[in-house]
C-alpha cells in the first residue's frame, strides 16, 4: 500500500491487486549455505528473476531447483533494462533483483531500477544477508563505529593516489574493494600515501575454502602478500583503520610539533602560528591554536 503526505511517500505490506513486489535479495559471497531460508521463499515465489549474469545466477537457481524467467540487468544496460522491469512490476508480477554475489547495489546494479520503483510507488523489499564489506569489517578487529565504505579505488595509479589521498585524513575505519589483479599495487600505494604504519586487515576468499585474513602494518601485509604463492588469487576486501585524531595527525607527521610552534610564536602571532603548522602537519588549526595559546603562556 502507498500513501503519500507532504511529499514523503509511504509503502508498506501489499494489498493486493496492485503493482507486485520488487525484493532486493541478496545471495551468498561464496558459501552457498549463507543463502537465508527466507532468500530461497522469495526466489521461489517470484515470477521473474532480474540477475546481473543470467547464466552465474542461473547456475543458483538450478541449486535451488528453480527455473524462472530471467531479465539480465546489469552495468552497463540497466537504464535500458529498467523499464522492462518496471512493466513487469506494474503488470502485478512480484520480481527479484539479485547479483553475482552479496547484496545488490553494494558496487553492484540495480540502484536505477530501485530508485525509479519506488518513485512510482512499487514496494521494494529488501531481503538481507551477505555482503562482503560487512562480513570482513565484523572479524577485522578494526573499530566498527564509525566506517567509510570507498568500494572500489579507480583503477589507475594517478586517480587511486589522489582517492587515497582525500581520505588520509579521514578517522572512521575504511573498507575497500578489490580485485586480484590490483591488490598489490593498491597496496602499495596505500603504503606511500597512508604511511606504512597504517593498520590493515586484509579479507581474502571470506566464507570460502581458502578464507584468509592478513593483518598488520601497511608495508608488511604488503610483503606478506607478495611473499605467499597464493597471496594474490580470489577476492579481497581491505579494511583500513582510520588515521588518529587530528592533533595525533599533527605528531604522525614526524615533525615536533611543539618546537615548530615555539619557533614561530617567537615571531608570529598564535593564531598565524596555528595556522602554518597546521598547513605543514596536516592538523587540526582549532587544537594546534589551543595549544600554541598554552606554549604562549607557559
Ligand atoms: N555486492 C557484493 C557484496 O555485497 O559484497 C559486492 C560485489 S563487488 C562487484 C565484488 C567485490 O566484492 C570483489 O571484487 C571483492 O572485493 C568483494 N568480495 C565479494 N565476495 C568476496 C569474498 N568472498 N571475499 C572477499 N571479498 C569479496
Amino acid at each position: 500500500m502507498t500513501k503519500e503526505t507532504a511529499g514523503v511517500v509511504r509503502e508498506s505490506g501489499q494489498a493486493g491487486g496492485g503493482p507486485g513486489t520488487l525484493y532486493i535479495v541478496a545471495t551468498p559471497i561464496g558459501n552457498l549455505e549463507d543463502l537465508s531460508p527466507r532468500a530461497e521463499k522469495v526466489l521461489s515465489s517470484v515470477a521473474v528473476v532480474a540477475a546481473e549474469d543470467t547464466r552465474h545466477s542461473g547456475r543458483l537457481l538450478q541449486h535451488l531447483g528453480l527455473r524462472k524467467p530471467m531479465i539480465a540487468l546489469h552495468e552497463h544496460n540497466e537504464r535500458e533494462r529498467v523499464e522492462r522491469v518496471l512493466n513487469e512490476l506494474q503488470a502485478g508480477k512480484d520480481l527479484a533483483l539479485i547479483s553475482d554475489a552479496g547484496t545488490p547495489l553494494i558496487s553492484d546494479p540495480g540502484y536505477i531500477v530501485v530508485r525509479e520503483a519506488r518513485a512510482l510507488g512499487i514496494r521494494v523489499s529488501p531481503i538481507p544477508g551477505a555482503c562482503a564489506l560487512v562480513t570482513a569489517l565484523s572479524a577485522a578487529g578494526l573499530p566498527t563505529d564509525r566506517f567509510l565504505f570507498a568500494g572500489f579505488l579507480p583503477a589507475k595509479r594517478n586517480g587511486r593516489k589522489a582517492a587515497l589521498e582525500s581520505l588520509k585524513r579521514e578517522q572512521a575505519t575504511l573498507v575497500f574493494y578489490e580485485s586480484p589483479h590490483r591488490i598489490l599495487d593498491t597496496l602499495a600505494d596505500m603504503v606511500e600515501v597512508l604511511g606504512s604504519g597504517r593498520e590493515l586487515v586484509l579479507g581474502r576468499e571470506l566464507t570460502k575454502t581458502f578464507e584468509t585474513f592478513y593483518s598488520g602494518r601497511a608495508e608488511a601485509v604488503l610483503d606478506e602478500l607478495q611473499s605467499d604463492p597464493h597471496g594474490t588469487r580470489g577476492e579481497f576486501v581491505v579494511v583500513v583503520r582510520g588515521a588518529e585524531s587530528s592533533g595525533d595527525a599533527a605528531g604522525e607527521s614526524g615533525l615536533d610539533v611543539d618546537k615548530l610552534l615555539a619557533l614561530l610564536l617567537a615571531e608570529l602571532p598564535v593564531k598565524k602560528a596555528a595556522r602554518i603548522v597546521a598547513e605543514l602537519t596536516g592538523g587540526s588549526k582549532n587544537e594546534l591554536y589551543q595549544r600554541a595559546l598554552g606554549l604562549k603562556e607557559r
